[in-house]
């Protein structure tokens, strides 16, 4: 039976895009951010790049290009504002000789062109508008997004109340509704709770074996010049530089599992700078001193880097009493009515708005229409599961 009401922990693109996929259902959803404002913390920053990073056909380059795929058109039936989505198209390049062979590789795959095609230094230089050295493959529909306007969009809904600078500090279950607590008190009851809080999914009073690992970010921000003005697509090594917007351009990311101080840090400039002479050292020299500013945040991703997303166990029955090796998914103890969707890693705002729409039609009991191997792959009791050998059920739904 489909839940009546619903209530959503995190107000990033994951609890923004699930909040929306059940309001339109017509679930009643309530939807916690402790931040003054949701798309704070990881979904904060000035851009979001759509794009996939594919190196050949194992799961994870299928389910980034399916996920891309699903969530371009999704921005686009929303029908964004304009300034708030550019569709520029973006240029992998063959940067080095590794990256070189996994771009042809990619290509060898024979996608449909509308989809991605590999071009020579030439078309890439001439797609780019500005001189490149290298092959590329080049995504024609990728896009960036402005985090901060989408995750808004998704919100306003009438079946959806947004409740921000409230922390939830713990989720308990009480006969058939579950109930929300912040500051000690009781602030909200519903049918079903979805946390999509990222990191601090582990902190909600819940004992959850989520494996998962914050990795620090940081994007900077540069003033365009006459010459980087010229910028048409999105260019990618192993970092990105958007076009111009507003004369600035967007420039990301590091990552560091190491340093996790929220201050902007000179270093991760430098290192962010150094990645444009790996596009062209013409760039680098136009660039270099136009540093005005940054962000830093963090990323929340899993051991096998896949999301972590569906309905959970009860993980202290699941230890206390293991079910069999044979045993099927329906023997497992499921808190019926609790589910997840966090890690997201490096490409959320792909990801979740693929994973948001998945977690509402198994909660709404729907045919499933998304690809199932994913959904089985997202498991999030596949570590628990894999760690009291129960490998078989850690693959499944
Ligand atoms: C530097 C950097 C650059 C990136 N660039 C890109 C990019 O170009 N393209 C792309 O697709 N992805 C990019 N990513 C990844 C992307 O930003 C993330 O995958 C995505 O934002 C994750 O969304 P989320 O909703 O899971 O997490 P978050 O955005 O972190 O949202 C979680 C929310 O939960 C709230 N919360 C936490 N605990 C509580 C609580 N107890 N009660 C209430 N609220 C709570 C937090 O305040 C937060 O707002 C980048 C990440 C970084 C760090």
């Amino acid at each position: 039976m489909k839940p009546s009401t619903a209530i959503v922990v995190g107000g990033g693109i994951a609890g923004c895009s699930t909040a929306y996929a059940l309001a339109q259902r017509g679930i009643q959803v309530t939807l916690f951010e402790r931040n003054e404002t949701i798309a704070s913390e990881a979904s904060g920053n000035p851009q979001a790049m759509l794009y996939p990073r594919l190196s050949g056909d194992d799961d994870a380059s299928r389910f980034a290009l399916e996920s891309y795929l699903y969530s371009l058109a999704f921005f686009k039936w929303l029908n964004l504002n304009p300034d708030d989505i550019y569709i520029c198209g973006m240029l992998q390049l063959g940067f080095n000789p590794r990256e070189l062979a996994r771009i042809q590789k990619v290509a060898a795959q024979n996608h449909a062109e509308n989809i991605l095609k590999y071009v020579n230094s030439d078309e890439a230089s001439n797609l780019a508008g500005i001189d490149l050295p290298h092959d590329a493959l080049y995504f024609p529909d990728a896009a960036w997004v402005n985090p901060q306007q989408l995750c808004k969009r998704l919100t306003t809904h009438e079946n959806i109340s947004v409740n921000t600078l409230t922390n939830v500090i713990s989720i308990l279950k009480n006969k058939d509704l579950f109930e929300i607590y912040s500051d000690g008190k009781l602030i909200e009851k519903a049918d079903i709770v979805i946390i999509a809080n990222a990191n601090e999914a582990q902190n909600i009073g819940i004992n959850l074996y989520l494996k998962t690992q914050a990795v620090r970010g940081q994007v900077s921000v540069l003033d365009a010049t006459s010459e980087s003005n010229q910028i048409k697509t999105i260019i990618c090594s192993d970092g990105y530089l958007s076009p111009a917007a507003n004369n600035q351009h967007c420039l990301g990311a590091t990552f560091s599992t190491d340093n996790m101080s929220n201050e902007i840090d000179e270093e991760d400039h430098q290192a962010n700078l150094f990645k444009l002479k790996s596009f062209s050292l013409p760039l680098y020299e136009n660039l270099k001193n136009n540093i005005k500013g940054g962000r830093v945040s963090f990323r929340c991703t899993s051991f096998d880097y896949f999301p972590l997303v569906g309905k959970l166990l009860d993980n202290a029955i699941l230890k206390a009493k293991p079910p069999r090796p044979n045993a099927t998914p329906e023997n497992l103890p499921y808190v019926n009515g609790l589910y997840i969707n966090v890690a997201h890693g490096s490409r959320g705002f792909t990801s979740a708005p693929y994973c948001a729409e998945l977690l509402a039609q198994i909660i709404c009991n729907e045919p499933i229409s998304m690809n199932v191997e994913f959904a089985a792959l997202m498991n999030p009791s596949r570590f628990v599961l894999r760690k009291l050998g129960l490998k078989r059920l850690a693959k499944m739904i």
